[in-house]
C-alpha cells in the first residue's frame, strides 16, 4: 500500500494582513469566548493576556470552515496550550466554564456597563466600582464624582449611542456632510472608513476621512464643519483636536498611539423621519432624531493613502499591518507614513494598492479587512 500524499492545508499566516478575513465568521461560538476572555483580561489590565485571546479569535475568523475536532486547528497560528483548552471544552460542552464564570462575574458586568458610555475607558470604570458603584443611575447619583465633558455627553445621549448605528443612519450620516461641505470648497472629497468602509451593517460609530486636493487647506475644514453644524443645531457634542502633525517624525508603529491629523469626535442630531421616545429627562416626548456617534479626520491630501489605511481598522488589522511591516520589512508604517529603516528613506504611496505593494503584501480588500 502505498502512502497516500499529506493532505496539503493551505498554510494560515499569523499576521492578519496575510490572511482574507470576511463578515461571514464560521467559527462565532469560538471567537465569542475568546473575545469575553480579552475584554476580561483587558479590565485585569493582563495586556499579553489579551493580546493572545484576540489572536487567537482572528485566526479563527479568517477560517472558511468551522471547526469540528482538535485535528482542524493542528498547524494554525496562535493557537497556544491554554487556547487549545478553551476550543476542546467548546468542542465537548458547547461552552467554556471559564467564560461563563467571567459573564456571571459582578465586576466584569459593571465594567463593561461603565466603559459603554460615551468617555469612559476601564481605568475609571474601575475607579467607580471600587467605591462601590453598580449602575449607570448610581454614578450620576455620586455627589463627588466629576463628569468630564465627553463623559457628561456620554450619559445624556446614552439612549440613543449605546445602540448601534445602521448603514442607513451612516448613509444619511455622509449626505447631510456632502451637503455641508460643498459650502466649504467644491473640490472637498469624503470617504466612509472605519468598520462601514469593510461592509459592516452596523457600528458604534460612523467614521470619515475627508481632504482637500490643496494642501494645507484641509487645516481649516472640520472647525468649519463643526460651526456649520452648531448653525444648523444639530451639534450635541464635540471635541475637536488640532494637527500635531509633522512630517519629519518617524512614524510610531505604536498602534495605541492617536494620528496627527486634525480630527474631531462628535456627536450629531440625525434626523429620523419618525417618532422616537424622548432622551432622559423629556422620556415623554417623542421627538424625529436621534443622537449618533461621528469621526471626521482631515489629513492633508499627500498623507490620505496612509489616514485611510490606518482608519480602515479591524484593529487586529492595523496591529498585525505594523507589526509584520516592523518585524518582516524593517519598515516603520503608522498613520501618516512608511519608513524604511535599512533605507533609511520614507516610501510615499498614494493609494492603499501601493502601501500593501511597498510592504510586500497581496492586496487586502477593505471587506477582508475584518480580522
Ligand atoms: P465600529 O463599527 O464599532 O465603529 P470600527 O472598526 O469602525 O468599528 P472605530 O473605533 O470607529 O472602530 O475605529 C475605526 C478605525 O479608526 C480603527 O481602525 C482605528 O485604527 C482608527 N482610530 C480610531 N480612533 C483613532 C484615533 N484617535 N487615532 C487614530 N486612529 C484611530
Ligand atoms: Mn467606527
Ligand atoms: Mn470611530
Amino acid at each position: 500500500k502505498t502512502a497516500l500524499p499529506a493532505t496539503s492545508k493551505p498554510t494560515v499566516s499569523q499576521y492578519a494582513c496575510q490572511r482574507r478575513t470576511t463578515l461571514d465568521n464560521q467559527n462565532k461560538i469560538f471567537t465569542d469566548a475568546f473575545e469575553v476572555l480579552a475584554e476580561s483580561n483587558e479590565f485585569l489590565d493582563s495586556r499579553g493576556q489579551c493580546l493572545a485571546f484576540r489572536r487567537a479569535a482572528s485566526v479563527l475568523k479568517s477560517l472558511q470552515f468551522t471547526l469540528r475536532s482538535l485535528d482542524d486547528i493542528e498547524g494554525l497560528p496562535c493557537l497556544g496550550e491554554q487556547i487549545k483548552s478553551v476550543i476542546e471544552e467548546i468542542f465537548e460542552f458547547r461552552t467554556c466554564s471559564k467564560v461563563e464564570e467571567i459573564l456571571r462575574d459582578e465586576k466584569y458586568q459593571t465594567l463593561k456597563l461603565f466603559t459603554s458610555v460615551f468617555g469612559v475607558g476601564p481605568k475609571t470604570a474601575e475607579k467607580w466600582y471600587r467605591k462601590g458603584l453598580r449602575t449607570l443611575k448610581a454614578v450620576l447619583a455620586e455627589p463627588d464624582i466629576h463628569l468630564n465633558k465627553m463623559q457628561e455627553a456620554g450619559f445624556l445621549y446614552y439612549e440613543d449611542i449605546s445602540k448601534s448605528v445602521s448603514k442607513a443612519d451612516a448613509q444619511a450620516v455622509e449626505t447631510l456632510i456632502k451637503d455641508t461641505i460643498s459650502y466649504y470648497s467644491s473640490d472637498t472629497k469624503l470617504f466612509l472608513t472605519g468598520g462601514f468602509r469593510r461592509g459592516k451593517e452596523h457600528g458604534h460609530d460612523v467614521d470619515f476621512i475627508l481632504t482637500t486636493p490643496e494642501i494645507g487647506k484641509e487645516q481649516a475644514l472640520l472647525l468649519f464643519l463643526i460651526d456649520k453644524f452648531k448653525n444648523l443645531g444639530i451639534l450635541l457634542y464635540s471635541d475637536f483636536q488640532e494637527s500635531t502633525f509633522d512630517i519629519q517624525k518617524l512614524p510610531s508603529c505604536k498602534f495605541e498611539a492617536m494620528d496627527h491629523f486634525p480630527k474631531c469626535f462628535l456627536i450629531l442630531k440625525l434626523k429620523t423621519g419618525e417618532q422616537t421616545a424622548g432622551v432622559q429627562q423629556n422620556q415623554n416626548d417623542s421627538r424625529d432624531w436621534k443622537a449618533i456617534r461621528v469621526d471626521l479626520v482631515a489629513p492633508p491630501a499627500d498623507r490620505y493613502a496612509f489616514a485611510m489605511l490606518g482608519w480602515t481598522g479591524s484593529t487586529q488589522f492595523e496591529r498585525d499591518l505594523r507589526r509584520y511591516a516592523r518585524k518582516e520589512r524593517r519598515m516603520l508604517l503608522d498613520n501618516h507614513a512608511l519608513y524604511d529603516k535599512t533605507k533609511h528613506a520614507f516610501l510615499e504611496a498614494q493609494t492603499e494598492e501601493e502601501i500593501f505593494d511597498l510592504l510586500g503584501l497581496e492586496y487586502i480588500e477593505p471587506w477582508q479587512r475584518n480580522a
